[in-house]
This record gives C-alpha cells, sequence and structure tokens, in this order.
C-alpha cells in the first residue's frame, strides 16, 4: 500500500518532533499547568463550617495546614466573644469559647491575608451591652454569619432575640453550641424560637443537639452511647423546620453517627438538605490516624456512610454556600 508509507513516515516524524518538543521548557511549564488545573478540577468542593484562630494556642500556619490536610477548599473562621467577666461566660471560665479562641478582629485579619481560603462570621457575648453594633460592625465588613453563640444565656433571652433579629435584618445564619445546662439554656425550647423567625437559619452544634437524634435521649449525659431510637428533638426538628440545620463538627457529631451507623446513614440521607460539614478540631495533622482530629474523622465517615454522590457533596459544600450564601 504505497500510499499509506508517507502518511506512516509524516506520523512517525509528526511523534519524533512531538517528544523533542515536550522535553523543551516550554512545554514542561505547560505540562506543569495542565497537572495544576487536573488536580484542581479533581479536588472536590470542601467547606469547613467551624474553625478557630488559636484554637487552644494552635499558630495560623497550624490552621491552614490542618484544613489542607483534610482537603478543605474553603473554612469558616468562627471568633470568640470579648473578655467580659460575667455569668454567660461563667465569670471568665468561658473566656475565648473556653478554648483561648481569639476574637472577631484575628478571624477578619485572616481572611484579609488569605481571602481564597477564609471566610468568617461576626461574634460576641450575647449579654454584653454592646453585642448588637459589634456585631454589626463585623457584618458590615463581611461577616456570612453569627457565631459561635457558646454562652450561658437561655436559647430564648430578650438578649438572644436581638441577636435573632440582626441576623433575620442581614440576612445571615445563626451557629449555637447547645449544651445542657452550660451554653444555650433550654434547647427543648428552642423550637419556638425556629416558628418566630422563619426568615433566619439556625446551625445547631454540640453536645446537646446531637444527643438529641435520639428520642430516648437523657439530657444530662453528653456523650451518649448504643444503639438510637430515631425521632429526637433535633430529628424532628431538620425535617419539621425549614430553617433548622446542624452542624456535624466536634466529637459530638462524631459520636451521633459511630454510635449507630446503621441510624447515622439513615439519618444522612433523610436530612441530606440540612447537614453541614464542619471540623472544629484543635489539631495541627488533619488526618484520621490523629486521635483528636474528628474533621477528618467525619470526612471518612461521610465518604463510608453516603454512597450517594449528590448527597455527598450537599453535606460537603452544597447546604454551606446556601445557607451562608457563599459564591
Ligand atoms: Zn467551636
Ligand atoms: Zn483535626
Amino acid at each position: 500500500m504505497p500510499a499509506r508509507a508517507p502518511l506512516a513516515l509524516t506520523r512517525r516524524r509528526w511523534l519524533a518532533a512531538s517528544s523533542a518538543a515536550l522535553l523543551g521548557s516550554v512545554c514542561e511549564k505547560h505540562s506543569a499547568l495542565l497537572a495544576q488545573a487536573t488536580s484542581a478540577s479533581a479536588r472536590p468542593e470542601l467547606i469547613d463550617i467551624h474553625q478557630h484562630t488559636n484554637y487552644h494556642g494552635r499558630s495560623d500556619a497550624d490552621l491552614i495546614k490542618h484544613q489542607e490536610a483534610m482537603g478543605v477548599t474553603k473554612t469558616i473562621l468562627l471568633p470568640a466573644g470579648s473578655d467580659a467577666l460575667r455569668p454567660s461566660t461563667h465569670n471568665g471560665k468561658s473566656f475565648g469559647l473556653a478554648a483561648r479562641v481569639l476574637g472577631n478582629e484575628a478571624a477578619y485579619r485572616l481572611v484579609k491575608e488569605y481571602p481564597d481560603k477564609f471566610v468568617f462570621c461576626a461574634n460576641e457575648v450575647t449579654d454584653l451591652e454592646n453585642a448588637i453594633p459589634v456585631m454589626e460592625k463585623y457584618l458590615k465588613l463581611g461577616a456570612c454569619g453569627i457565631g459561635e453563640q457558646k454562652f450561658s444565656v437561655e436559647c430564648d433571652s430578650a438578649e438572644s432575640l436581638k441577636m435573632y433579629d440582626l441576623a433575620k435584618a442581614y440576612g445571615v445564619p445563626v451557629l449555637l453550641h447547645f449544651q445542657y445546662k452550660t451554653y444555650n439554656l433550654g434547647y427543648e425550647r428552642f423550637y419556638q424560637v425556629l416558628e418566630k423567625y422563619p426568615t433566619v437559619n439556625f446551625i445547631a452544634h454540640a453536645q446537646t443537639t446531637w444527643g438529641n437524634v435520639d428520642a430516648a435521649h437523657k439530657q444530662e449525659n453528653l456523650y451518649p452511647t448504643g444503639k438510637v431510637t430515631p425521632g429526637g428533638l433535633t430529628d424532628k426538628w431538620l425535617t419539621n423546620y425549614p430553617n433548622f440545620f446542624a452542624d456535624l463538627s466536634a466529637g459530638s457529631g462524631l459520636n451521633a453517627f459511630t454510635r449507630d451507623e446503621e441510624h447515622g446513614a439513615a439519618f444522612f440521607m433523610r436530612h441530606q438538605d440540612k447537614l453541614l460539614y464542619g471540623s472544629d478540631c484543635q489539631d495541627a495533622l488533619g488526618v484520621p490516624e490523629e486521635k483528636n482530629c474528628c474533621g477528618s474523622k467525619m470526612i471518612a465517615l461521610i465518604r463510608k456512610l453516603v454512597p450517594d454522590e449528590g448527597a455527598r457533596q450537599k453535606i460537603f459544600s452544597g447546604n454551606t454556600k446556601r445557607v451562608f450564601k457563599l459564591a
């Protein structure tokens, strides 16, 4: 087939020329760029709604390393309130969200330094005289929510309602740490807040939120074990109230799913539009082998218990983008 010979030759020559070009510096640069683009597009969007600056003294550099190790693409920083000596801060025992966490200014500074990595919420001690103007100042500076509210006040106190009014005016969610007899008291009444503020999205976090997935929950038991009876307050409210969401972070979030994986898998499926991934861990490694890294353990657990790619993506980023109005 003489007609094909020149073609084959041409192709061989072209291949040879291409290989030579691949060795050239221009092509090296090009393939580096290509590899970068491939890894960026292969990296699924993963938003962590619950992290802190200076968490038990952890440096910003270690926080960044931790988030990168977990594969987090964007992190929401939750500042502490002011060091105000009063019952709502347990007269100082709960300063810095009881974890040496820094306030609004530190979070805002980190966002300005790394705008591609971080966004932040505004916060203040709920019953401080100037709580509303302080939170409003940072909302005006771009805060995308209010929290982490971790103070010893009734969850429907007059001051809390003023804060929910502020959230309503700015169209931002409020993230609350519910802990029996310690922070945001009166969880069993919280449905009344959900009804009073139908346009405000509330994100519930911590022990009392997660204990109450169980209809048989004993409120004083912060880390319950064993099989879950479906239909606890948290389960019911996630079903009944479109403005109620849950933050999967911390040991309490992880415990709610590891104590009964069968219930956990079903819970993930039925509330796939209402659950937001968060880590809230203070370690510097960001890997499941690190004992305290509940963030990376939760990522692995979601991958295990949520086989549906669409549901998983909602939990990892879609729900958060909607609730926090992130681009
Ligand atoms: Zn926290
Ligand atoms: Zn961690």
